[in-house]
């Protein structure tokens, strides 16, 4: 078996879609805007689906996150809406460390209010010169009487601006740590990124000798690039998971144009090379499912192992949803070219999924260097 959905998962995914039939009156406005829209706040915190990424402690629904439950809601939201998506995952990747490593008081402070949407989330750890490269970062992170001392700047940050907490990355001594910064602390400040070709809630955010008392520390010092790979490997595999849901939106597009334009007489989807198109985007759609649930049941069930498979579940369906976009808009000739349609937008969101979250080749080299580093063995890999 390589994945089998339970109850309560099944259960989930009804309620992730049902929330998502909610999005449609509002979902082209939110996806052409660069700030928090409001229906779709409204939406999703009725929805209370932002439960699902917190601790049932401190008022979240599962014991500890559960990436397939991840997966299923991003699939649903991403299917209507590319800023629904954004706004759910990013209280789970804004908020995770917390949850395994945080002060008590920090949070029980925070959770329950990322769980019900109203505290928003960030998470900073790029920065002009450090992309790929995440150890290149110099923000630091010095701990002074009781207070931890925050300087630097994080680029390109999803909720930059709009966030209530950033959980932050800098260097300290040798190693780098991690810190909890409520976005009121005085020394931070935000501003908004250029514009993307697909809009996306962004900012710049600065700390000027930012203060904050050391129980908001996260972690040990020096292990804030476990709490990052840990956080990674919850969340990136639901990555794939979105591509799906986004490849899925361009495939029904691209169905429903091709059976009822006709050209030469009869609907497109009748013409041969129209068909080989539609055949191969469902395939690519149903293996890159296939591939991102089974790496959320390995995320879920064997976290420790679950790295290269989320890798394989993020560059796989996000390579896989662009080529499906890209055939759908050949299949619908000049209207999928109007900007503001449906297909239009899909393009667009499609591009960033192959850059943010890492790169297709940088995830590339870790998948590589999984199966062929001496200290594991491939056998148990392929066959887990
Ligand atoms: C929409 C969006 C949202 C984002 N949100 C956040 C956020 O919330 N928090 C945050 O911290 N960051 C965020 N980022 C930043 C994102 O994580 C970086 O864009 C990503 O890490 C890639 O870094 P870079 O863009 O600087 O590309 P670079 O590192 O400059 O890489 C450019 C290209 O070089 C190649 N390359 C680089 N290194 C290697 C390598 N080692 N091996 C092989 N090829 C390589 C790849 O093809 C890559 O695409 C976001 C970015 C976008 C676009």
């Amino acid at each position: 078996v390589q994945f089998e959905l339970d109850i309560v998962e099944d259960a989930i995914r009804r309620e992730a879609a049902a929330a998502a039939d909610a999005l449609i009156p509002v979902a082209a406005e939110a996806d052409d805007s660069s700030v928090i829209h409001g229906g779709v706040l409204d939406v999703l915190r009725r929805s209370r689906l932002c439960d699902l990424v917190v601790p049932t402690e401190y008022g979240g629904r599962f014991e500890r996150v559960n990436p397939v439950a991840v997966a299923l809601v991003r699939e649903q939201l991403m299917y209507q809406s590319c800023a629904a998506d954004l706004l759910f995952v990013m209280q789970g990747i804004g908020s995770y460390a917390l949850s395994l490593a945080g002060a008590e008081e920090v949070r029980r402070r925070w959770l329950p209010r990322v769980a019900r949407l109203e505290a928003i989330a960030a998470f900073c750890l790029s920065e002009d010169g450090a992309g790929s490269d995440a150890k290149a970062m110099t923000t630091s992170i010095v701990e002074i009487g009781g207070q931890l001392v925050i300087n630097g700047e994080k680029t390109f940050i999803s909720n930059g601006g709009a966030a209530d907490i950033y959980t932050v990355i800098g260097r300290e001594g040798d190693g780098f740590s991690m810190a909890l910064v409520p976005a009121a602390t005085n020394g931070l400040v935000t501003s908004p990124t250029p514009e993307l070709i697909a809009p996306h809630v962004l900012g710049t955010v600065r700390f000027d000798d930012v203060q904050v008392p050391v129980t908001h520390r996260i972690g040990a010092p020096g292990r804030g690039f476990d709490l990052t790979l840990s956080t990674l490997t919850c969340f990136r595999v639901s990555v794939g998971a979105a591509a799906v849901g986004l490849g899925q939106a361009a495939l029904d597009e691209m169905v429903r144009h091709a059976s009822t334009r006709e050209q030469f007489g009869r609907p497109i989807s009748r013409l041969g090379p129209v068909a080989q198109m539609i055949a191969r985007a469902w395939a690519e759609v149903e293996s890159a499912r296939l591939l991102a649930y089974r790496a959320a049941t390995i995320a879920r069930d064997r976290p420790e192992e679950a790295l290269p498979y989320a890798s394989m579940a993020k560059v796989e369906g996000t390579e896989m949803a662009s080529r499906v976009v890209d055939l759908g808009m050949q299949v619908m000739g000049r209207w999928g070219l109007i900007r503001g349609s449906r297909m239009e937008r899909l393009y667009r969101a499609s591009r960033p999924m192959r850059i943010y979250e890492g790169a297709t080749e940088v995830l590339r080299m870790g998948i590589s260097r999984a199966l062929c580093d001496a200290s594991t063995t491939p056998d148990r890999l392929l066959r887990s």
